[in-house]
């Protein structure tokens, strides 16, 4: 499978601190891809390289094929690339209509955009006059995906999903994150609490202190890896 987004050994760091050390990791369109590992691993930095929003100081930055390494965040986004930040980053003043409403910058019409909002998430439509932030955390974590889904992206990054969701809700959502990879969309899913997305990735790395220490199918084997990891015995 060819990769739609490749990092290939990518530096980058926060003034004196190196927080990637070479990293390579790709995602073909169709596949969910899994960054797991603890804190401070370069989780975060990794999906902001791919976004754009932070810079590459040494390596590679491909989409589809093509070198974009420095091209900024508005040219990504053209490209197809869109990042859902850790918290969610809706407007949670603004009704869940309004939140999709300012997503017809993308040329799309308020209609289109509900359209593909309300098919993958059906409880948006009910919330619709609702504000944002009194929906729960599952609500708001839909409606900021469904805001992603209105720039129709060819990439998705998604940074943390299940944070303070309880896990059926989690799962669920990550059901709707397989779908979205098999309408052809390159995901790569950033999380420091493996099981639900392990249930649908593709592909999974473990990434600690800025370096992929093992990626491979998310077997019974990584799983362990992993456990242990979080029980400091790594
Ligand atoms: P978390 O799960 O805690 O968000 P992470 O795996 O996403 O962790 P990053 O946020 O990418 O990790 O951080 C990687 C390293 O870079 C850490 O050592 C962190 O302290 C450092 N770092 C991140 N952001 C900054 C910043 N703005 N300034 C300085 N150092 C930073």
């Amino acid at each position: 499978m060819s990769a739609l987004l490749e990092l290939r050994e990518v530096r980058a760091g926060y003034g004196g601190i190196t927080a990637l050390h070479g990293l390579s990791l790709s995602v073909a369109a169709g596949q969910v891809v899994a960054l797991l590992g603890p804190n401070g691993a370069g989780k975060t930095t990794t999906l902001k390289v791919a976004a754009g929003v932070h810079p590459v100081e040494a390596g590679r930055l491909l989409m589809g094929g093509r070198d974009v390494t420095g091209a900024n965040p508005r040219d990504l986004a053209r490209a197809g690339v869109c990042l859902i930040p850790e918290g969610r980053g809706v407007f949670p003043n603004l009704s869940v209509r309004d939140n999709l409403l300012m997503m017809t910058f993308t040329g799309r019409s308020r209609e289109e955009v509900e359209e593909v909002a309300f098919a993958r998430f059906p409880i948006l439509a009910r919330r619709a006059s609702q504000a944002a932030g009194t929906m729960s955390g599952g609500e708001q974590q839909m409606l900021a995906l469904a805001r992603g889904l209105a720039t129709d992206p060819a990439v998705l990054l998604l940074d943390e999903l299940s944070m303070g969701l309880a896990p059926l809700i989690v799962a669920e959502l990550y059901e709707q994150v397989a779908e979205i990879a098999r309408q052809g969309v390159a995901v790569l899913v950033v999380e420091q609490f493996a099981a639900a997305v392990l249930d649908i990735a593709d592909h999974a790395a473990v990434l600690v202190r800025g370096r992929i220490e093992r990626h491979g199918d998310p077997d019974e084997a990584l799983r362990a890896e992993l456990s242990d990891l979080y029980l400091g015995s790594a």
